[in-house]
């Protein structure tokens, strides 16, 4: 027996308007400093206003948001007692409005022991709405939140399958105003999500579905959404196309890119969806390498590449990945994501660490095949140089 997990979807031009169908008393917005200044904090409270709710806001989780901002937004909510509460922005704020959601409910619950098995009890006090201003992470359909634990320089991916939200509103017109880095930089996590979902050990037909979709959209449409941010068709697909990888890998799972990608986020704070993305080729070279049998070439077909063995596919996969990225400006090796303030012995320094949270986050042994820990390190040091793998 196994679940798919959705939010209710309202979705395309306007869905914002459905906020001011809510029956509720109290809204809490969960939120970060720039939607404030992107006039998003206030759009949102006219229509909750609009809809007789009384409105209170948390503006303050950062990127990558901590346990301690969780901690202390979770306090603000309990003074607040909201019904409903609003995630509003990237990933980080609809993560933080989760997590702060899970202590709302569970007064005095430690973040760090929020996880799939123990209930949580949630929707006694509250439902959770997420409002998605990035284009890629797809927290708006999953039951994931990360967090990162300062004092360790790592992060803690957790969540429950309760933490799934009530309603996500995906209106393109809020990440019509994302910068084209980070419109690249997300979109790309969105495309990693779409992968590693479609590959991972627990793919099913219904994430499969979604997964193709969201990487097709992904492959057409992000080229266009970063050179050219006011293309309405292209910012609309593209949050279609992360909402449903989040779909995708939120109801089967992750895998080694993002492992990889979440230790050296952790570390050198490369932002999410490029940390994942850059390492995407290299775990495809990887995994493709081993005995078991891969579906690589699977997404090659369907995305009409050429694709006539899995070997193929999976070059063709690789290729096009890494003619995307090329196109919309993002780095290929590590060495050049790091840029000139990192410098080799950093790396090398840094070195174990990465290796040691990489293994310690549970996706690492999602694909099809697990590296040791030495292939771990082989694989980062590969990525560092741009080498491509041959182990
Ligand atoms: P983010 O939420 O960290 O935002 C990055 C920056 O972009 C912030 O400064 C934000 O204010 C700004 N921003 C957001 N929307 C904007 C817009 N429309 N216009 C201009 N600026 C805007 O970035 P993200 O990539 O969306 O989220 C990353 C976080 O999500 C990481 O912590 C990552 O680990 C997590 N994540 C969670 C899941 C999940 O399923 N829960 C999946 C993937 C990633």
């Amino acid at each position: 027996m196994w679940y798919f997990r959705s939010p209710e979807i309202v979705f395309g031009e306007d869905a914002l308007d459905h906020l001011d169908t809510l029956q509720g008393k109290r809204a809490f917005i969960v939120t970060d400093p720039m939607m404030l200044e992107l006039g998003f904090v206030d759009l949102v409270a006219a229509h909750l206003t609009d809809a007789g709710l009384t409105v209170g806001t948390f503006p303050d989780v950062e990127p990558e948001p901590s346990v301690q901002t969780i901690r202390t937004g979770a306090e603000k909510m309990l003074a607040f007692e909201p019904d409903w509460i609003v995630g509003l922005g990237g990933g980080s704020a609809m993560d933080a409005a989760k997590a702060m959601w899970a202590l709302y409910e569970n007064p005095g619950l430690d973040p760090a022991d929020i996880n799939p098995f123990e209930p949580l009890g949630l929707r006694r006090k509250a439902r959770l709405i997420v409002i998605p201003t990035t284009s890629g992470t797809g927290s708006e359909a999953t039951w994931a939140t990360v967090l990162t634990d300062t004092a360790e320089n790592r992060k803690l991916g957790t969540g429950s399958p309760e933490m799934v939200a009530d309603i996500a509103i995906v209106d393109p017109a809020l990440p019509a105003k994302m910068p084209p880095r980070l419109t690249a930089d997300t979109g790309l996590d969105a495309l990693t999500h779409a992968i590693e979902g479609y590959t991972c050990s627990l793919r099913n037909d219904f994430s499969d579905a979604v997964c193709l979709k969201a990487a097709q959209l992904v492959f057409e449409y992000l080229p266009r959404a970063v050179k050219n941010g006011d293309d309405a068709e292209a910012r609309e697909k593209m949050h279609n196309a992360a909402t449903l990888a989040g779909l995708g890998f939120g109801n089967a799972m992750a895998a080694l890119a993002h492992s990889m990608g979440h230790s050296l986020g952790a570390i050198f704070h490369v932002p999410h969806g490029r940390a994942v993305a850059l390492f995407l080729p290299y775990t495809i070279q990887f995994i493709q390498r081993g005995d078991a049998e891969t579906r690589f070439h699977e997404i090659s077909r369907f995305l009409g590449l050429p694709a006539s063995t899995p070997d193929e596919g999976a070059i063709s996969l690789v290729t096009a990945i890494r003619d995307l990225s090329r196109e919309v400006g993002q780095p290929l090796s590590l060495k050049e994501t790091l840029g000139d303030g990192v410098s080799r012995a950093d790396f090398d320094a840094a070195l174990d660490a990465l290796v040691a949270n990489a293994e310690a986050d549970s996706v690492i042994a999602m694909g099809d095949r697990i590296p040791t820990t030495d292939e771990v390190r082989q694989l980062f040091e590969y990525a560092y140089e741009g080498k491509n793998i041959d182990f």
